[in-house]
């Protein structure tokens, strides 16, 4: 079963357990790629949204970066799944 992030109190039960984390693995020319057409003002926001679900299949959950790690928390023998990017992570996950 898993359970996606839905809010800032499903987060808020889940401080206690350590969660696992698990490296979002991009291919660097992809990353590239993406992070030259994210700089380019004449692709649309949405086109934006599009290419980095599509590269990095999401968003980081807390700021809607490139996420680059997964978080799994363990809640119960339910799994939590959240996606961070490097900014965010050091901010969550201690
Ligand atoms: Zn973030």
């Amino acid at each position: 079963m898993v359970i996606y992030h839905i809010g800032v109190y499903v987060f808020g039960d889940t401080m206690n357990s350590k969660p696992e984390i698990i490296e979002i693995t991009i291919d660097k020319q992809k990353l590239k790629d993406l992070q030259d057409r994210l700089k380019n003002p004449h692709i649309s926001s949405a086109a934006k949204n599009a290419l980095i679900k599509q590269v990095a299949g999401g968003f980081c959950s807390h700021c809607e970066e490139i996420p680059t790690k997964i978080a799994s928390y363990d809640m119960h023998g339910a799994k939590l799944i959240e996606k961070y990017c490097d900014k965010c992570l050091k901010i969550w996950v201690k």
